[in-house]
């Protein structure tokens, strides 16, 4: 068994897409990214690569790299999904928050996990988030930030 964990946080701004887990958000505010900043997905793929101790989701897409700008985070998690499938492991599950103040994501929450659980080929038992708001503190609770966390364990196939 290995476990993983993986944190990403992006600015909000006006105008811009709010993508969680692959699932569009309609909201006032988006995240600010190189790529098309979906934080859960950035989490989840830094959870699989630290629990295969292989670095981070910069130094396999580096953000000075062209090659990643706009790009669909889904691209970062299958990478990270195959070379956990090349380690010869599989995932147990995988659990995880996203902290934003607006708007409440308890709608979403279904297609996210679906989301997660189709590319990691497990069922959506295997698969939890959670949502939580800022408390009106810091950046999150400011409405300035999205932040997500994910803790993955994987075992040997
Ligand atoms: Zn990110």
């Amino acid at each position: 068994m290995r476990i993983g964990f993986g944190n990403d946080i992006h600015r909000l701004e006006p105008d811009k897409p709010l993508i969680l887990g692959g699932v569009e958000i309609p909201s006032e505010f988006g995240a600010v990214g190189h790529s098309d900043a979906d934080a859960l997905f950035h989490a989840v793929t830094d959870a699989i690569l630290g629990a295969l101790a292989l670095g981070d989701i910069g130094s396999h897409f580096p953000d000075t790299d062209k090659r990643w700008k706009d790009a669909e985070s889904l691209i970062f998690l299958r990478e990270a999904i195959r070379l956990m499938k090349e380690k010869n492991y599989e995932t147990e599950n995988v659990d995880s928050v996203i902290s934003l103040e607006k708007p409440r994501l308890h709608t979403f929450i279904k297609k996210m996990r679906e989301n997660l659980a189709k590319e990691l080929e497990v069922g959506l038992d295997q698969v939890s988030i959670k949502a939580k708001t800022g408390e009106g503190l810091d950046a999150v609770g400011e409405n300035r930030a999205i932040k997500a966390e994910a803790c993955i364990l994987l075992s040997k196939t």
